[in-house]
């Protein structure tokens, strides 16, 4: 048997383990105790368990690295719990059923949970394999997959004595994951004064067939929102003198998604039909040269509507498009050390109308926390200029790119001493629980890194055995120059 065959054995027996505790987010206690009995079998002795379920080992250097610097290796113990339709599966009490087809892992039917099993697994394995290293921690969080309920809670404490953290939450084994955004949730609310019109004819506006997609992930990829088009399209109604009243306006998933869909109801007078078709198409026209190649699919339906029983005021209606409107929705600013990464971006995710309101979600990230705050000062005065409530949540922190890494050159090149190749560095627009703890502890030098991980969060969930195995042995590698 080679060390990768004794690696592979390995990781399958602690995804065995692993597999039999049903860990959805929110219900960790059962993964929480096998984790601290399988650390006392593996011979821990220091082993907490918070209020929250997260696990804090410490384990003693091995002879001659007493004083190495004190690195954390953390991943999260909770899972995305999916199942193919009509699929028998209970998150709370089924088993994931493990399959495994040559190098493939995936699980019957069900998510695998290698998001983060391959992390949890890793940091098991590496005690089991007598490799050199200094003082390690280890901390394995619950809830990251929701709230990050165990990354928030955490005793700061142990993230604050830390020199290096390894976290190993990532998705692609050549890469070292270098940053992550931080982000805030808010929310725009205008209380409605229902009237009624004289106007006697309902449109039913859809702005249909937008790409969508995650705005951490692809807000740089230029798409078009459907909630900001519709505002854009409406302001071209205004624009070429055509009065008309909103009665409902909604759109969109989920604040952290750009909107893909967006239905309004406008009353206009009849005579008013025919420009306002004529207004609404030459807009079509201006928005698919503007997103030639992006949007192709993109489009704004037109069709009669019931007339509703009552209408914005002048004023809401008036106000909701102008706020739309000015609400940047995309890219702010670009990051100038990686290509392609977002600095600073915002997101228009949902709206609704209800009997009293209307309100929406804008969702701001950044890669730096004091950016991050910069655009959320402006936010309530965006509110004040057009009559609407603002509300905001709290900040999740952003972990910055640190370019005087001394970590990331040195897993760097453990990586090519074992692979032969060099990996890349990346940072994220999306967040990690590294933020939390870059918060923190803005000294510790940080890297995220994980094994080629597919289709996580879905059914399809899949990871890349002889990946893991090697991201084993590079973390080996590493802790063994942490000296
Ligand atoms: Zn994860």
């Amino acid at each position: 048997m080679t060390d990768q065959d004794r690696l592979i054995e390995m990781i399958m027996d602690e995804f065995k383990g692993l597999a039999r505790h049903p860990r959805p987010s929110h219900h960790e206690k059962a993964v929480s105790d096998y984790l601290v009995n399988r650390l006392h079998a593996l011979g821990v002795t220091d082993v907490i368990q918070d209020d929250v379920y997260n696990v804090i080992a410490n384990v003693p250097a091995t002879a001659g690295y007493e004083k190495a610097p004190l690195t954390l290796i953390q991943g999260h113990m909770d899972m995305v719990c999916v199942a193919k339709p009509g699929y028998p599966f209970d998150p709370l009490t089924s088993e994931i059923k493990l399959i495994r087809e040559g190098n493939i892992l995936h699980a019957d039917h069900t998510s695998l949970g290698a998001d983060d099993g391959a992390g949890v697994a890793s940091a098991l394995i590496l005690l089991q394999l007598g490799v050199e290293h200094g003082p390690l921690r280890i901390i394995f969080t619950t809830d990251e997959e929701t709230s990050m309920t165990g990354a928030t809670h955490l005793d700061s404490r142990y993230i604050q004595d830390l020199d290096y953290i390894i976290n190993v939450d990532s998705e692609e084994l050549d890469v070292i994951c270098m940053g992550s955004a931080g982000s805030c949730h808010t929310r725009f609310t205008r209380i409605i004064n229902w009237g009624e019109t004289a106007d006697t004819m309902a449109l039913h506006l859809q702005t249909h067939g937008f790409r969508g997609g995650h705005s951490g992930a692809t807000i740089h990829q230029g798409k078009g929102n459907a909630i900001q088009a519709m505002a854009e399209a409406l302001l071209d109604l205004r624009n070429a003198g055509i009065d008309y009243r909103l009665s409902s306006i909604n759109g969109g998933d989920a604040s952290n998604a750009i909107p893909a869909d967006c239905d309004a109801i406008i009353v206009i007078s009849p005579d008013n039909e025919g420009k306002v078709r004529e207004v609404l198409h030459a807009w079509s026209e201006k928005f698919h040269r503007m997103f030639h190649g992006i949007e192709d699919q993109a489009e704004l339906l037109i069709q009669p509507d019931e007339v509703p029983q009552r209408v914005f005021s002048a004023s809401d209606t008036e106000m909701l498009v102008d706020l739309l409107c000015m609400l940047h929705s995309g890219i702010y600013v670009m990051n100038q050390t990686y290509a392609n990464l977002p600095e600073l971006s915002a997101n228009i995710g949902t709206i609704q109308t209800t009997e009293e309101a209307v309100s929406f979600e804008y969702l701001p990230r950044s890669g730096e926390d004091d950016r991050l705050q910069e655009l959320l000062q402006k936010l309530p005065l965006f509110a004040k200029l057009t009559g609407f409530a603002y509300e905001q949540g709290n900040a999740e922190p952003a972990w910055t790119v640190n370019t005087e890494s001394k970590l990331a050159p040195i897993y760097e090149k453990a990586f090519e001493k074992i692979t032969g190749r060099k990996p890349r560095t990346e940072a994220i627009h999306g967040g990690l629980e590294t933020g939390r703890f870059y918060h923190l502890n803005p000294s510790a030098d940080i890297i995220s890194v994980g094994p080629n991980t597919h289709a996580i969060h879905s059914a399809d969930e899949s990871v890349e055995l002889d990946s893991i195995a090697i991201m084993i042995q590079v973390i080996a590698e590493t802790l063994k120059a942490l000296k």
